[in-house]
């Protein structure tokens, strides 16, 4: 028996003497780790701030594919619920580096409201804290960012930008186009403005795909990376409309 339980991909037919074939073989089987807590966390794979969980892999000894018992030592792996991605280091492990990450960004965000305190009109600094606060879905934060420092987010294009798309991240396309808007009246070339003001147009409810196609294609004129797919999302999802 004791040969039966090496290697994943071993499979064995052994014959019985009335002609009876038994299978033996291993196969993983991977279910939840109950000993740790889900982690909230921004996954790195998909940026969504997602669930976490513990996941246990280990193989198991077959007969006829039925799992009889594991054999050697389980592996312990995270994986986010979002997208499924899967990382090499446990659940636990994880949220001990998910807190010691998130401590390191209220410190760099403790630092950069020290800074704008300061210095109220540095847009720069501005912009740096309410796209961190962004990254790690604090959007209430980034707002308040926003709220605080207005002398630095009047004097910026890019800032009401951040701020719109922060707006749009909260499912508030109305707030989020007034930034776009605005942004676009400083700065009418701001190709990042036009795209996210197309994004706000098609994803609002109701739509206005017209009006996203257009945005989409001055982004797209004004040399924006992602625009061309836009462009052609909105003027598909037009076309739709008027049929
Ligand atoms: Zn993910």
């Amino acid at each position: 028996m004791h040969t039966k339980r090496t290697g994943r991909a071993c499979r064995r037919a052994r014959h019985r003497p009335d002609g009876f074939i038994l299978l033996f073989g291993t196969r993983a089987i991977t279910s939840n780790d109950a000993s740790v807590d889900p982690v909230e966390a921004v996954c790195p794979r998909c940026g969504q701030r997602a669930q976490i969980v513990g996941k246990v892999y280990r193989p198991w000894f077959t007969v006829f594919f039925i799992p009889v018992f594991p054999v050697g030592s389980a592996k312990r792996f995270s994986q986010c619920t979002q997208c499924g991605a899967q990382f090499p280091i446990e659940a636990r492990q994880l949220g001990r580096q998910v807190a010691a990450a998130d401590q390191q960004q209220m410190q760099r965000a403790i630092a950069l409201y020290n800074s704008l305190r300061n210095s109220p009109g540095n847009s720069v600094t501005l912009n740096e804290l309410m796209t961190m606060y962004a990254s790690i879905g604090e959007y209430d934060q980034a707002v308040s960012a926003a709220r605080d420092f207005p002398q630095a987010l009047d004097a910026s294009e890019q800032c009401m930008v951040t701020l719109g798309r922060v707006y749009l991240a909260r499912n508030e396309h109305g707030e989020a186009i007034g930034w776009f808007d605005r942004a676009i009246a400083r700065n009418l070339t701001l190709a990042e403005a036009h795209y996210f003001r197309g994004v706000a147009l098609l994803t609002a409810s109701p739509p206005n795909c017209d009006a996203a196609a257009a945005s989409a294609r001055i982004a797209r004129s004004n040399g924006y990376p992602d625009a061309d797919q836009l462009v052609r999302e909105a003027e598909s999802r037009a076309r739709q409309q008027h049929a």
